[in-house]
């Protein structure tokens, strides 16, 4: 079975090596010259852990192909994946630019029967728009291609995207024909040998069924978030509210961590989105109105503790950040809380050093000269006057306190992600700040 996926990104990437990886012959095709030069020489553009030898193998063996001509590879490809990003717009939808302009070059080349298959997390009525958008260029070129539209939103989480797609908890696909259902059943037929359920319905629950998925951890990130702020206040301790919660099974105790917030490419974008969606069909949507809100103070909560720490006045303080990534195990910056800590520590004139495992390129690239880059965590705390915990990566969690106290100017740690035992750091002397505990040595 020959496919394209359109999009080589984090999504498109997967998606094409973990279909190439279960034996079928895959192109994968990007506008962006340098991302396709690079995977054609052997480079791979981004951080996915697996991701380089799965696709090294598959290159090998003669699977997976990279190009920048869909016309090259349209031709028999018995499903086109559409797989580029979807940003949001100014007013918070999501811009369809690139998913509608890849629709319309499908369009101008199609020769064939195919399903045309969206993956991109697009909003309702997208399908629809995708399939007036090939058929007005078929139109044009007055052949008649019969073809199918299909919306197989992708659930995959970076860090963890080749287990998440080659076993995953569910495959949404939304169809409106009997041919599109046997094609799509054909193609994941090799990710179901262990029983995960294929999950075929109409094409709006599918387009609804990301952004429902989506909004419902932001919303229980948020609601740990408040929880936990509110156990700043009361002297509760929200590890313990975590675990009191989380062994109800009707809650369950996934996803019920405090933090600085949710960032990275899908869920802010995302829950803007249904939003959007949901006021223009006059449905507002309020309680993820809230979440979006409580989300973006989130990201603040450290700052707010500094301040209030140094009495207001931090102009010329030092602070070393650890972890830049929106989470752990990628290098993805996309709305990365560490952002707005740091431009908030500009802002104020602050001195600013930092390090992570992975995402140093991808800050430079950002913020250039603006801050001063780690080669590992302990030279990003050179006279610190404190440190600040971003991102929750396994090699800060155990660090070697000695070392710590040494090399800063105060022994001053604000954990953005708990990822410390209050009562160690405590021994150690630290004045400690983490999110919904007991603030320690003050
Ligand atoms: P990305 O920005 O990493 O990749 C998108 C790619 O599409 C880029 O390489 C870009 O050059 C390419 N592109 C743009 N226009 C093109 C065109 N006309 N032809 C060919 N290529 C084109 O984006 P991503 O993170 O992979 O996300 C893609 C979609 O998947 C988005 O809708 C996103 O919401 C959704 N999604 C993302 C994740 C995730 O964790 N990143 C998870 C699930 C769903």
């Amino acid at each position: 079975m020959r496919i394209t996926i359109v999009g080589t990104g984090y999504v498109g990437l997967v998606t094409g090596t973990c279909f190439a990886e279960s034996g079928m012959i895959v192109t994968c095709v990007d506008v962006d010259n340098k991302k396709i030069e690079k995977l054609n020489s052997g480079e791979v553009p981004i951080f996915e852990p697996g991701l380089e030898q799965l696709i090294e193998r598959n290159v090998k063996k003669e699977r997976l192909f990279f190009t920048t001509s869909l016309k090259d590879c349209i031709d028999d490809s018995e499903a086109i994946f559409i797989a580029v990003g979807t940003p949001p717009d100014e007013d918070g939808s999501a811009d369809l630019k690139y998913v509608l302009s890849v629709a319309g070059e499908i369009g101008r080349y199609l020769n064939h029967y195919t399903v045309v298959v969206t993956k991109s997390t697009v909003p309702i009525g997208t399908a629809k728009k995708v399939k007036a958008a090939v058929q007005i260029e078929l139109e044009k070129r007055k052949v008649n291609v019969v073809f199918d539209i299909a919306s197989n939103p992708e659930f995959l989480k970076e860090g963890n995207a080749i287990e998440d797609f080659l076993k995953p908890d569910r495959i949404v696909l939304g169809i409106e024909s009997e041919e599109a259902e046997k094609t799509m059943q054909k193609l994941y037929k090799p990710f179901l040998l262990n029983g995960h359920p294929l999950l075929f319905m109409d094409i709006p629950s599918a387009e609804l069924t990301k952004y429902a998925a989506n909004a419902m951890l932001a919303t229980k990130i948020s609601f740990m978030n408040e929880i936990a702020n509110l156990c700043d206040v009361v002297g509760a301790d929200v590890n313990m509210v975590r675990k009191g919660i989380g062994s109800d099974p009707r809650i369950g105790n996934k996803f019920l961590y405090p933090g600085v917030g949710y960032g990275g490419s899908c869920f802010p974008k995302d829950v803007k989105a249904l939003i959007k969606t949901a006021k223009d069909f006059q449905k507002p949507l309020e309680i993820l109105t809230a979440v979006e809100n409580v989300n973006m103070r989130q990201k603040e909560v450290l700052i707010k503790k500094i301040k209030s720490h140094f009495k207001n006045d931090i102009k010329g303080k030092s602070f070393g950040i650890w972890g830049l990534s929106f989470k752990p195990q990628t290098d993805d910056m996309r709305d990365a809380p560490s952002l707005v800590i740091i431009d908030h520590l500009l802002s104020e004139g602050c001195n600013v050093s930092v390090y992570d495992p992975v995402a140093i390129e991808e800050c430079k690239r950002r913020l250039g000269s603006k801050v001063k880059y780690a080669k590992d965590q302990y030279e990003a705390i050179i006279d610190v006057d404190a440190l600040i915990l971003v991102t929750e990566w396994s090699e800060f969690r155990i660090p070697n306190f000695n070392v710590m106290e040494k090399l800063m100017k105060n022994k001053l740690v604000f954990d953005g992600r708990n990822i410390f035992d209050p009562v160690e750091m405590g021994e150690f002397g630290f004045t400690y700040y983490s999110i919904g505990r007991k603030t320690v040595n003050v």
